[in-house]
């Protein structure tokens, strides 16, 4: 009987995961591994998605247990952790997902290597995504730099079914003794693992919890209420789609079953939200296909634009983090960020905005502060949402559009409840007829809470005359 190692990575489940549900059906005797690398503990990772993957691992340790197997956690670097695991336990092969972010797919491949010294492989499935990427390419057989295209051709494109979980695993009898090395993952050592104060909980449980209750409660109405920040009108599923506790072909399995059974209304809607996962699969194309645009402006005229810097750049970014903009939808948003690790999608794109129009700071600085703060901080989504926020990327909204956070605030927060809910000091100070999104034009200030860092239409010419000097 052959064994292999399955290296848990993005898809902590037990369904719908290819590695686990290839190495089972091939017969073979199943070691499930995680390694705790050291790039979780550095400080570009976040403690809300490093709470999230505790969670995760501890669910998943207990399904494996269920299953007849252990969970077995080691330190790494991953490529001596595995090919020394392998030689413990003579597993032939090792099952894992494909990761494209630079640095996991640097450690694949490093992986690949340590373990071909032995006569072993490392075999990858694409189990993150729909559709592979860097499968689909524009008709000059390019890769797409604009959604719509791009979005067209990925709804067509074939995709696979979710495979069931195991009933039972085979696994050597060598590494259920408790002697078998494995690091205790109740402390494991060097865990930031406290996350924000409300933050997302990890697991399949809160995954599945989280999937039904939108299935039932949301998705129908999701095409106009995905907007509304005042509103539970979106999933929340970015922290299991991140860390894989949910499958991704079972959540679209899920949307076609409830589309088929959905009114006209309900359709589109479903369509809708099929389509926001096109955005998370197109933007992990445009980082498989450029992964120097995690650091580089896609548009390379941007690398001229006359960001802010010194003294006045820490002030407002300072100003910014801490939601103590003056611009109450804006520090609702980032209070909402600090307070829960993870922040509603309108509010991400009136933040960034604001951080790289109004106030004119580089999105690196932004990018990199959300990576720090989210649960579901992910390299190809965080960078290309902060590039389109910014201007400066693939198919992004254009630098001259900037969003009036009045207005933002006026239209997808119409009664200030995300206002009122995040920024207390404005929550304590409000009356009917208060004006929530624009306190400083009230008789009355609210106490504590600062005046406009800048003056939006003030700012907004500034930006448009930093604009033009680049000559677009
Ligand atoms: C500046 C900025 C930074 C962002 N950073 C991240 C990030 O680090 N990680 C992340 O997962 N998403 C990021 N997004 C995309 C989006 O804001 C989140 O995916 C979404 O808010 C998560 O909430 P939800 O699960 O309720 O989304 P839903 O509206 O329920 O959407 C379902 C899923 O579709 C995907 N999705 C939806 N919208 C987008 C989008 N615009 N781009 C990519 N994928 C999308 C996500 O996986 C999401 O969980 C960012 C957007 C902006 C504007």
């Amino acid at each position: 009987m052959k064994t292999a190692a399955v290296w848990f990575r993005r898809n902590l489940r037990l369904d719908d995961n290819l590695p686990l549900h290839a190495a089972h059906r091939e017969g073979a005797r199943v070691v499930p591994v995680f390694v705790l690398d050291d790039y979780y503990l550095d400080e570009d990772y976040s403690p809300p998605r490093l709470a999230v993957l505790a969670d995760s691992i501890r669910e998943l340790a207990c399904g494996i247990e269920r299953l007849g197997s252990r969970l077995i956690v080691r330190k790494g670097p991953a490529p001596e952790a595995l090919a020394r695991l392998c030689e413990e336990t003579r597993a032939e092969s090792v099952f894992a997902p494909a990761d494209l972010e630079p640095h996991p797919a640097r450690l694949q491949a490093e992986v690949e290597k340590a373990l071909a010294a032995s006569g072993r492989r490392l075999v990858l499935f694409d189990d993150h995504r729909l559709v592979p990427a860097g499968r689909l390419k524009n008709a000059q057989g390019k890769p797409f730099v604009v959604y719509t295209p791009y979005s067209k051709r990925w709804l067509e494109a074939e995709k696979m079914l979710p495979v069931p979980a195991p009933e039972r695993l085979e696994s050597p009898a060598l590494i259920r003794e408790d002697a078998f090395p494995s690091v205790p993952i109740d402390r494991p050592r060097g865990w930031r693992e406290t996350g924000a104060p409300r933050n997302p909980r990890g697991g399949m449980r809160e995954g599945e919890k989280r999937l039904r209750e939108f299935l039932e409660s949301s998705l129908a109405a999701y095409g106009e209420r995905r907007d509304r920040m005042d509103l539970d009108g979106t999933s929340r599923l970015s922290p299991h789609l991140r860390f894989g506790t949910v499958g991704i072909r079972r959540l679209l399995s899920e949307c076609r079953d409830a589309w088929r059974e959905a009114d006209p209304a309900g359709r589109k809607s479903i369509e809708t939200f099929i389509k926001e996962i096109c955005w998370r699969e197109f933007y992990g194309d445009v980082l498989h296909a450029f992964p120097e645009s995690v650091s580089r402006n896609f548009r390379s005229e941007f690398d001229r634009f006359p960001w802010v810097t010194g003294e006045e750049e820490e002030r407002r970014f300072a100003a910014w983090a801490e939601g103590r903009t003056g611009y109450p939808v804006v520090d609702a948003g980032m209070r909402q960020l600090l307070e829960e690790g993870w922040m509603h999608n309108r509010a991400r794109m009136i933040v960034a905005s604001f951080l790289t129009k109004d106030l004119l700071v580089d999105w690196r600085r932004g990018e990199a502060f959300f990576r720090r703060q989210l649960a579901d901080g992910d390299l190809a989504s965080n960078v290309g949402g902060w590039q389109w926020s910014a201007g400066t990327g693939t198919d992004a909204q254009p630098f001259f559009r900037i969003f009036n956070p009045v207005l933002q605030g006026e239209k997808f927060d119409p009664d200030g409840e995300f206002v009122k809910k995040y920024v207390r000091e404005l929550a304590r100070w409000w009356r009917p007829g208060r004006p929530i999104h624009a306190p400083w034009t009230a008789d009355s200030l609210p106490a504590g809470y600062p005046r406009p860092i800048v003056d939006h239409a003030v700012a907004r010419d500034r930006a448009l005359r930093a604009l033009g000097q680049l000559k677009l």
